[in-house]
């Protein structure tokens, strides 16, 4: 690193502060080594400070993915590509993803399913986003991503001792497979795996250790069960059934006054040759109506891209799913809102990212355009601010 100046005062055309829904114009960041000390209407940067003018821009605060994994790189089988993997060789795939994703404007991901709790180590890395990480999803024997290494017997004993684990090993969040999934052959989305004894005790002995849990739930059986037993978040969401999609009846009401955080699965990129699997397809217009149906109940709903489990899930994909909320009803600005400040309380981050205000984290994104006019302009990426460091 060369020795900078510790002030870096950056002039833009306008600026969105992650909360508000309007703009700010001509706003001058002034950032304090990784932190930003103040935001001004055109102000007058201070004698010493290095100045990084970005006219025509808009300034955003990082964008935040609250669902990712590092560990699949997005392929047509990330699951084989991983098993090939030594650990050596997935961490410089891992690298490559998140590079990938800050390159993009996403300064934090939440890796919600690792190998070998591979994505804890890459926290703190120069150059990465900052990562929010769960280790190896918990799951039964055979369970849902069992070749992630969280397979764990399905005993009050055994889930507690699998959390502990988590929390020795300085987990930030608990991730448990409630239902069945995808990519996982002999799993099936719409049955359960654990009893909601079982989920309770996963819950109690991971608020017992100060850790969230959020729970993968396709199936409405699951989803119930995963209310039932308390859980902070919950993943996915679809209330999928065996030949379609269920009707979620009072769940809806029962989610949205749960205020437990729901985390949309979104973002499609568009590659060439390459589709979401037919099961989904079919399905996706009644997920859609009833996450619209959700989303008007008042359920407090965040963004996940899931990225990394197939050739539609780049680790920069995340810009897209904002784009693809619309299908639901969200403005730009709602979206950025989202994807940003309240992406970062539901990761734990509320107190340091996710908005542009003094004493945050200086992880902030420059795009060409205004974004709350038109969202693709989250494609036209001229600056990345991470904790303070120019990585675009
Ligand atoms: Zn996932």
């Amino acid at each position: 690193m060369t020795d900078r100046p510790r002030l870096v005062a950056v002039r833009a055309g306008a600026l969105f502060d992650g909360v508000s829904g309007t703009l700010m114009l001509d706003p001058v960041l002034l950032m304090n080594g990784p932190v930003i000390a103040a935001v001004a209407r055109a102000g007058t940067p201070p004698p010493g400070a290095e100045v990084v003018d970005l006219p025509g821009t808009t300034l955003l605060p990082g964008l935040i993915d609250t669902h990712v994994h590092l560990a699949f790189d997005a392929g047509p089988d990330p699951v084989a590509a991983l098993a090939r993997r030594d650990d050596d060789a997935a961490l410089a795939a891992m690298r490559a993803a998140g590079r990938a994703a800050l390159h993009a404007g996403i300064t934090t991901v939440r890796d919600l399913g690792d190998r070998g709790y591979l994505s804890l180590r890459l926290r703190g890395t120069a150059g990465l986003p900052t990562i929010v990480a769960a280790g190896p999803p918990i799951t039964t024997p055979a369970g849902h991503c069992h070749f992630l290494g969280g397979a764990t017997e399905p005993t009050p004993q055994a889930v507690r001792a699998a959390v502990r684990d988590r929390a020795d090993r300085g987990a930030d969040v608990v991730k448990v497979m409630a239902s069945g999934g995808t990519m996982t052959p002999g799993t099936r989305q719409e049955t359960s795996q654990f009893t909601v004894e079982l989920l309770r005790a996963v819950v109690d002995e991971a608020h017992r250790h100060g850790l969230p849990v959020t729970a993968h739930a396709h199936g409405t059986g699951a989803i119930r069960m995963s209310l039932d037993a308390g859980v902070d978040g919950m993943e996915h969401v679809s209330f999928w059934s065996a030949d379609g999609v269920d009707d979620p009846g009072d769940l809806t009401g029962r989610i949205a006054g749960s205020g437990v955080t729901v985390g949309l699965t979104v973002g499609v990129a568009p590659v060439p040759g390459a589709a979401p699997p037919p099961a989904i397809a079919k399905r996706l217009p009644r997920i859609i109506t009833n996450t619209r149906r959700l989303y008007e109940a008042g359920a407090h709903l965040v963004l996940g891209t899931d990225a990394g489990i197939g050739p539609t899930k780049p680790h920069d994909v995340l810009p897209h799913a904002l784009q693809q909320t619309t299908m639901i009803g969200l403005t730009p600005a709602l979206a950025l809102t989202w994807a940003t400040s309240r992406a970062a309380a539901a990761c734990g981050l509320g107190g340091t990212k996710g908005r542009l205000a003094p004493g945050l984290d200086a992880d902030i994104v420059a795009v060409d355009g205004d974004p709350l006019a038109d969202l693709t302009a989250l494609h036209r990426i001229r600056a990345v601010f991470a904790r303070g460091h120019r990585v675009v």
